[in-house]
């Protein structure tokens, strides 16, 4: 635990954490809204920053099964998406590495 080193992100929009307004990602590494999330809309990312990665663990989706890792809010904890670990699907794998972020837990930070 401790202070962490927190990255700042520049950019025409930046999403930020709806709790602390920590930044999290730009518009420029969205790859998709079309993304359902725990609790609605979400937005799938290229890069995503100042978040701690969970455990993995295999997810059941209507796209097939994912290895996710639950993704959190490094100031103030707060859940806000996940990462794929690994599709299973090879219509999935695209989205390797990259970033859910749930649309209600995001606010515009500038
Ligand atoms: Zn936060």
């Amino acid at each position: 635990m401790g202070m962490r080193y927190r990255q700042y992100l520049h950019g025409a929009r930046i999403y930020g954490c709806s709790q602390c307004k920590t930044h999290l990602a730009t518009i420029h590494s969205m790859i998709s809204r079309a993304f359902n999330g725990q609790h609605g809309r979400a937005y799938l990312f290229e890069v995503v920053v100042n978040v701690i990665e969970g455990e993995p663990a295999d997810r059941q989706m209507t796209t097939g099964n994912h290895t996710v890792r639950d993704i959190y809010c490094v100031k103030c904890g707060t859940t806000l998406g996940w990462k794929y670990d690994r599709a299973y699907e090879p219509s999935q794998k695209y989205k390797e590495g990259k970033f859910i972020l749930e649309r209600n837990l995001l606010v515009d930070v500038q």
